[in-house]
């Protein structure tokens, strides 16, 4: 049985002010949560902060891009030893908006993806489909060339220390969110790919949704079975709707 796992992210939002009070809800909140995982992942400059105000709870955090590389000179970059400075568990990495807004490829992305693990980081790698891609009747196909950038490259067993988030690029922040079916049939074509590797591997990996997750919704996608949580951008902001959207992932 796989636990549920649910992941704020943060995207370009806060201020420490702002934050102090976010965190202290969203702890308050899930303090008694046993039956699922919880993490944020942050803003840099944020990392201390959360660092110092979630240590020792039941909520993770991590960040949300990283650099390849371990050190060097990439002004602007960040390093995965940076991140592991600041006992971050988790990283983003090929979220759409980095692959839309900032031209990263499934190259950029899976040398990220082996950076992050190679740092002790757990990935948390993003696939997912546009519009005109699920329109042209493709989004398997995009799927698959997403996830095989790590799958085939790395291997199945690198999975079992990754996550999967199938975030459709419709979805994200438009409110339009996946039907469960629809979310379902994407969750569970990832998982018989994953399979076809390794049975062990993919009946275990942790296949997370986002898209417009709320509180009035997420109940009803995480009851479908392949999947296991959810990535949450916009509803991770506001305490009350991400407590209520970690509720929906008890059992
Ligand atoms: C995201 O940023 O990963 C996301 C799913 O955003 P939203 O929940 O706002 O659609």
């Amino acid at each position: 049985m796989r636990r549920k796992l649910v992941v704020g992210n943060w995207k370009m939002y806060g201020r420490l002010a702002t934050n102090q009070a976010l965190l202290q809800g969203v702890l308050e909140g899930v303090r008694e949560l046993r039956d699922a995982d919880y993490a944020v992942c942050v803003p840099y400059p944020y990392l201390s902060q959360a660092q110092s105000m979630l240590q020792g709870s039941n909520v993770a955090w991590g960040a949300q891009n990283l650099s390849p590389q371990e050190e060097g000179a990439f002004t602007g970059a960040v390093a995965p030893g940076m991140l592991t400075d600041f006992a971050c568990s988790y990283v983003i990495i090929g979220h759409s908006e980095r692959r839309g807004l900032f031209h990263e490829s499934n190259e950029i992305a899976s040398a990220k993806f082996a950076a992050a693990q190679k740092a002790g980081l757990k990935p948390i790698f993003c696939v997912g489909e546009t519009l005109v891609e699920r329109e042209s009747g493709i989004t398997e196909q995009v799927v698959a060339t997403q996830l095989d950038a790590v799958l085939v490259r790395f291997g199945a067993q690198a999975l079992k220390e990754a996550v999967i988030a199938y975030e459709p690029v419709w979805a994200i922040g438009t409110g339009k969110t996946a039907s469960p079916d629809q979310a379902q049939a994407v969750h569970a074509f990832i998982r018989q790919r994953v399979a076809q590797h390794d049975a062990q591997v993919a009946q275990g990996l942790c296949i997370l949704y986002g898209g417009s997750v709320k509180a009035g919704n997420a109940a009803e996608l995480f009851g479908m079975p392949d999947i296991d949580g959810g990535l949450i951008g916009g509803a991770s902001l506001v305490s009350d709707d991400f407590v209520a959207i970690c509720r929906a992932a008890q059992k």
